[in-house]
């Protein structure tokens, strides 16, 4: 069956419940209260998490199994909402550090570009840096950002930036209304605005972070390419956002020594 390269790990997740069910009906053969127990455990969590993150990108499970979605971003922006005839305000780095100096809060957005660039530990700097200007730094964690369940929360863990500041969607998403500034890191679909509105979108229905709601968006990226869902992303164009483009690493590397 062709699955989707990110959709593997929403796989993985259930047929390693699998393995916790036929762990389980061992037990029942061999008469062992522990094989049971367990298996029952590793089987509900595994169906668990692959529930939770089928319903974070608003995908059945039979799209996700037949690999219906996403695939490798190579060619230029495409989807459903027409972007032809927008521009998007690009920035620079000195810009950026003006601008976040300045904020009363910020909020830093991680998707899976973050990972890529490895840019965890110069993220953690420039929030350091935030805080010690009094500015309020929150991380805002979607359920499905990057590649993997709970994939920011290793790379941002890993990389010491203290438990309470990092924000699940639920709770974070009333507050880029009062927001002066939400930091995009290499997140892409899970910013998408269409998903909101565009119900001919591949991710309508899914649940996005409203970094769109923040007064001012900073997208860092490399280029104009696609995410994981192959379309272009509406956030891009809007007038409050700017694109600082670059390898994140190296752009929030530059944006802290300004
Ligand atoms: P996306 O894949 O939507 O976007 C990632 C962005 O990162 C790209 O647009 C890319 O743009 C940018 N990027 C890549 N490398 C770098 C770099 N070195 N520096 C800066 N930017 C970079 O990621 P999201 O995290 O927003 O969304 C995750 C997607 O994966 C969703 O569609 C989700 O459904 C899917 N998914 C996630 C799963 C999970 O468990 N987390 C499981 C299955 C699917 P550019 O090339 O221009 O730099």
């Amino acid at each position: 069956i062709p699955i989707g390269g990110a959709d593997m790990p929403v796989v993985v997740a259930l047929l390693n419940s699998y393995s916790g069910l036929a762990a389980a009906a061992t037990g029942f053969v061999l008469n062992n209260t522990a094989l049971i127990v367990s298996g029952a455990l590793v089987g509900a969590s595994g169906l668990i998490l692959t529930n939770i993150m089928c319903e974070a990108m608003n995908r059945s499970l039979f799209n996700v199994l037949i690999g219906g979605f996403g695939g490798d971003s190579g060619g230029g922006p495409s989807g459903a909402t027409s972007t032809e005839g927008l521009t998007v305000n690009s920035t620079t780095s000195d810009d950026v550090a003006i601008l976040l100096s300045y904020a009363n809060k910020v909020i830093f957005v991680p998707g899976y570009g973050m990972a890529v660039a490895q840019a965890q530990h110069a993220v953690r700097e420039l929030a350091e840096e935030l805080a010690k200007k009094d500015v309020e730094v929150k991380f805002a964690v979607h359920p499905v950002a990057g590649r993997m369940p709970g994939h920011m929360n290793v790379l941002l863990a890993e990389a010491n930036v203290p438990y309470d500041q990092l924000f699940e969607m639920d709770e974070i998403n009333g507050e880029f209304e009062t927001t002066d500034v939400a930091v995009v890191i290499g997140a892409n679909d899970v910013v998408n605005p269409a998903a909101r509105h565009d119900k001919s979108s591949p991710i309508y229905g899914m649940p996005i972070l409203n970094v769109d709601h923040a007064a001012t968006s900073i997208v860092l990226k490399r280029s104009m390419r696609p995410g994981y869902a192959g379309i272009d992303n509406e956030l891009f164009y809007n007038s409050n956002n700017q694109m600082l483009f670059g390898d994140a690493k190296d752009s929030i590397s530059a944006v802290t020594n300004e």
